[in-house]
């Protein structure tokens, strides 16, 4: 057998037969063989499954709404993206609350994806209109997690859970991959995501003041600012700026 397993990303993108002919044959031909890519595969059905039943119905509306909303990234099932993609280590911020201490630096990922080709976002890099990002967080040991963002247009966003009202459990303390991607709309400038990580869920509302009085501040203060004044026990960060392609 091949030694080298199916990415997660690969996984997903032959169950959504999102592959070329001929990856398509190599990569179930080695899911065929192993049991260990097959275990695997089964556990990101379950998540996507989860996202489909628990995230779509709440971000359909939103895929209506109409172009004044547009600065904020519209989520795609993954039955939509064809195979998301990579990876993108955020830069770790140190945490505030410093009695949770965290062994290991928190982080962001991310992961893009435009016509084939896949490949690293770095900090501050700039992404068009139709772009597919994925998230990975490493929550630093920390149990919960909450996902937010801010843009250029003023935006508040809770990407993960998509919408929530607080933060996630996450289902493991290492790293994450977190299910499903979002599309990048036709909005322009920066935008500024935060994973924030904690020992008991954030409510999104104790999070929202200091997001908006980031965005207040304008691009420039999006773009300067790498950390959050709120209770998370650890929080990553990561820049990027929505331009035209
Ligand atoms: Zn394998």
């Amino acid at each position: 057998m091949n030694p080298a397993h199916l990415s997660s990303l690969k996984l997903d993108a032959l169950a959504l037969d999102a592959l070329p002919a001929r990856e398509r044959t190599d990569a179930q031909a080695h899911l065929d063989a192993c049991a260990t890519c097959r275990a695997r595969a089964g556990e990101l059905a379950a998540l996507r499954s989860h996202f489909t039943v628990n995230v779509l119905p709440r971000t359909a509306p939103a895929l209506r709404r109409p172009p004044a909303w547009a600065s904020a990234w519209r989520w795609w099932v993954p039955a939509l993206a064809t195979a998301a993609v990579l990876l993108l280590m955020l830069r770790p911020v140190a945490g505030v609350e410093p009695e949770f201490g965290v062994k290991g630096g928190a982080a962001l990922q991310l992961y893009a994806h435009r016509d084939a080709r896949t490949w690293k976002v770095e900090e501050g890099e700039a992404l068009s209109p139709g772009d597919q990002v994925r998230f990975r967080v490493d929550p630093g040991g920390l149990p919960y997690a909450l996902v937010v963002s801010v843009d250029g247009a003023g935006q508040v966003n809770t990407y993960h859970p998509y919408g929530g009202a607080r933060s996630a459990l996450l289902p493991t303390r290492g790293v994450v991959e977190i299910p499903g991607s979002i599309v990048l709309d036709d909005a322009r400038g920066p935008e500024r995501l935060f994973a924030l990580f904690s020992r008991e869920p954030l409510a999104f509302d104790a999070v929202a003041p200091a997001l908006k009085e980031l965005a207040a501040g304008g691009a420039d203060a999006i773009r300067d600012r790498t950390r959050l004044p709120v209770p998370a026990g650890a929080q990553a960060t990561f820049l990027f700026e929505k331009t035209s392609p």
